[in-house]
C-alpha cells in the first residue's frame, strides 16, 4: 500500500557543509516535478535554503518561520506565510532573526513542540514537508526532530563524517526518549561522492560497518560536481539549471530510490 499520509522529514546532520540544504532543495524540486505537493521549511537561522531561491521576501523581517513560531508560542492565530517558489515547491523562509527566538522562548511552555503545532494545520495540504536543519542541536533542530515522522541523514565522505552521523543518531535517540517516540530514520544519503577516492572508500566502509544493519544507506550517491554550486549561484535547482547533467540525473535516481524505500510510490 502506498503511504498517502503527509510525511514530515528532517534533512539533518550534525556537521555543516555536507549538503543538507542542497539535498532539501533538489529532492523537493524533483518531487514537485513528479506532481507531489511539497513544502520546505528553513529551520537553520543562516537562511541558506531561503537565500537559495533568491526570493526577496525571504529577507524581509516579516513573514518568516520566526513569526509562525512566535504566534504559536503566544497562542495567536497564524497567518498563512507559505511562499510559492519557482520550483513549484512552497517555502516557509527564515533569516538570522530565528537565532534570537531561542532566547525569547526560554520560558515558553512546550518550547520544543512549537514547530510541530505550526505544521499540524499544514499537513493536509502537502504530501511531503521537508525541514532543512542546521548542524547544531539547538532549539530549532530539536523542534524539527520533534515535529518529524522521519529523518533523512546526509553525509559526505570526509574524515569526520561518521562522527557527525554518530552525533546525530545520539540526538535522535534523545528526542525519541523525551519528545517524539515515533521518530524514524529514512536512510543515509552520501553526498559529494568522488569516484576512485581511496579515503572516500575507506570512510564509506566505516559508515557501512556501523550503520548498514541499522539504517539503510541509499545506493544512489550525489557526485561532487561544479554544477551544484553553479545552479545555486543563479538560484536554480540542478534540474532546472542543467537537466542533462550528472548532478540532475543523480537527484532523479535518488528521488526514485527515496520513494521506493520509503514506500511512498503511488504510480506517479
Ligand atoms: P549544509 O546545508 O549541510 O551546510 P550545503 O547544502 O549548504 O550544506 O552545501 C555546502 C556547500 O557545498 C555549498 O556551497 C554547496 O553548493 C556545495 N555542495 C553541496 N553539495 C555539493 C556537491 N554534491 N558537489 C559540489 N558542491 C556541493
Ligand atoms: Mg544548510
Amino acid at each position: 500500500m502506498p503511504n498517502t499520509k503527509c510525511q514530515i522529514i528532517s534533512v539533518a546532520s550534525r556537521k555543516g557543509g555536507v549538503g543538507k540544504t542542497t539535498v532539501t532543495r533538489n529532492l523537493s524540486d524533483q518531487l514537485a516535478r513528479m506532481g507531489y505537493r511539497v513544502l520546505v521549511v528553513d529551520t537553520d537561522s543562516q537562511g541558506n535554503l531561503s537565500l537559495s531561491y533568491g526570493c526577496p521576501k525571504c529577507l524581509q523581517s516579516e513573514g518568516t518561520l520566526y513569526h509562525l513560531i512566535w504566534s504559536a508560542a503566544n497562542d495567536q492565530s497564524q497567518t498563512d506565510f507559505c511562499i510559492q517558489t519557482h520550483d513549484g515547491v512552497d517555502l516557509i523562509p527564515c533569516n538570522e532573526s530565528l537565532a534570537a527566538l531561542e532566547m525569547y522562548l526560554v520560558t515558553a511552555l512546550d518550547r520544543e513542540k512549537l514547530l510541530s503545532h505550526v505544521l499540524e494545520d499544514l499537513r493536509e495540504r502537502y504530501d511531503f514537508i521537508f525541514l532543512d536543519c542546521g548542524p547544531s542541536l539547538g532549539l530549532m533542530t530539536i523542534n524539527a526532530l520533534t515535529a518529524s515522522d522521519k529523518v533523512l541523514i546526509v553525509t559526505n565522505l570526509e574524515e569526520d563524517a561518521s562522527v557527525g552521523a554518530e552525533l546525530l543518531i545520539q540526538s535522535i535517540q534523545k528526542v525519541r526518549k523525551k519528545l517524539n517516540p515515533g521518530l524514524g530514520v529514512e536512510g543515509i544519503l552520501i553526498n559529494m561522492a568522488v569516484k576512485r577516492s581511496l579515503l572516500g572508500l575507506q570512510i564509506l566502509r566505516e559508515i557501512e560497518e556501523v550503520y548498514d544493519s541499522v539504517i539503510p544507506i541509499y545506493s544512489a550517491r550525489i557526485p561532487r560536481t561544479a554544477e551544484i554550486g553553479k545552479a545555486r549561484k543563479v538560484h536554480k535547482s540542478v534540474n532546472a539549471f542543467s537537466p542533462g547533467s550528472k548532478a540532475a540525473e543523480s537527484f532523479r535516481i535518488f528521488c526514485n530510490e527515496f520513494l521506493r524505500k520509503g514506500g511512498y510510490t503511488d504510480g506517479r
